[in-house]
């Protein structure tokens, strides 16, 4: 198959990249696009169309006959043909790169799998023990993963002749090349199986559920993703299973919000507890606690409570609480309370208000959003 889109482009390169740049650019995509690690639907045409251009590109020779003609293909003279792409990607990354690589006759790694899990905002602080529950593949226990039935054993494909791929040789007015394509009887395992195991219908697998045990230590985050190896779906011919990645939500909570590992939560004191100080008490992680509101304190002032936030994840020590002060000035007041007002005014004097680069009557406006 030749590729309808310019290798460049698919690669993402310039058209005057050079060799280190090409390799790179394909490095990159290739981990993207193998269709054992992408999701994406097309990720195996993409994958071959992506070794197709960097078997080109990657050969001064390829790449010049390219960039003159547009094409390499058939016109490339007979025998042309383009590679299996995942011996080229195997060259490259060498052997046991993680995924399962060229040999799709030998071992095969399971699929990863994911489990999204909601968290209250404790749990995520705190940790907890879970229990998820998992669908998946899994070897199947008649057969041991062979798909033969107990007692026989799978045989050499007819088709293939074990090998696990056939050629094809095509004849056009270009010339002739050879199309090598897996085989379709034994799908490229290079051996059938005559007679199926009853469990799994010659599959090897059985979709089973089952019921795994999490612990989430202290401190995780929103987004925050856990590894369960070999938790992922079965392997194939002996390959090994794939990993299970779970991924942390948590939940809001009514009265904390969390900023990294610290804490944030809004306090909200009367004019007099701002003006003469106070002792109130706010809620902690640990609890309710008494803090001190210093006389003369501002509103937007940010209390510290050292040691009171969210746990490191993996580390010893918490981060902080902040403890926002919001200061309430009174909208409706009783006769007695204005009086009040009016006499304490009477002793405050207005150059103080004023005095301040920015004026308390600014602030207010910022903290309240109220317009000029
Ligand atoms: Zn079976
Ligand atoms: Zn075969």
């Amino acid at each position: 198959m030749v590729s309808q889109r310019d290798y460049y482009e698919v690669l993402g390169v310039e058209r005057s990249a050079t060799q280190d740049e090409i390799k790179r650019a394909y490095r990159k995509l290739a981990r993207k696009y193998h269709p054992d690690v992408s999701d994406l639907p097309d990720a195996e045409a993409r994958f071959k169309e992506l070794n197709e251009a960097y078997e080109v590109l990657s050969d001064p020779e390829k790449r010049a006959m390219y960039d003159r003609f547009g094409s390499v293909g058939p016109s490339a003279g007979p025998g042309f043909g383009f590679r299996d792409p995942f011996d080229i990607f195997e060259e490259v990354f060498g052997r046991g790169f993680g995924f399962r690589t060229a040999s799709r006759r030998g071992p095969r790694r399971g699929q990863d799998l994911r489990y999204d899990l909601t968290l209250t905002f404790e749990e995520a602080a705190f940790g907890c023990e879970k229990e998820i529950e998992v669908t998946r593949y899994e070897e199947c226990p008649e057969c041991r993963g062979s798909g033969a039935a107990p007692g026989t054993t799978p045989v050499r494909c007819p088709k293939c002749q074990g090998s696990g791929q056939v050629r094809q040789v095509q004849h056009s007015i270009l010339g002739t090349f050879v199309n090598i394509t897996t085989c379709p009887q034994c799908q490229g395992k290079g051996e059938v199986v005559t007679t199926p195991c009853p469990k799994c219908g010659g599959q090897g697998q059985v979709y089973a559920t089952r019921r795994l045990s999490v612990t989430i230590p202290p401190g995780v985050d929103d987004g925050t993703q856990m590894r369960l190896s070999g938790e992922g779906a079965a392997g194939s011919r002996g390959g090994p299973a794939g990993n299970l990645y779970v991924v942390l939500h948590v939940e809001p909570h009514p009265i904390f919000q969390r900023r990294g590992d610290d804490v944030v939560v809004e306090l909200q004191i009367n004019v007099a507890q701002a003006a003469l100080g106070d002792s109130v008490e706010v809620p902690t992680l640990d609890g309710d606690e008494v803090i001190d509101i210093p006389p003369g304190t501002q509103s937007g002032t940010v209390l510290r409570l050292r040691g009171k936030g969210i746990p490191h994840l993996r580390r010893h020590g918490r981060g902080d609480q902040l403890v926002l002060v919001r200061v309430n000035i009174p909208t409706k007041l009783t006769r007695e309370q204005k009086r009040l007002f009016q006499e304490l005014g009477r002793t405050l004097e207005p150059e103080s208000v004023w005095r301040e680069e920015r004026s308390f009557i600014d602030e207010l406006r910022d903290l309240f959003g109220l317009g000029s």
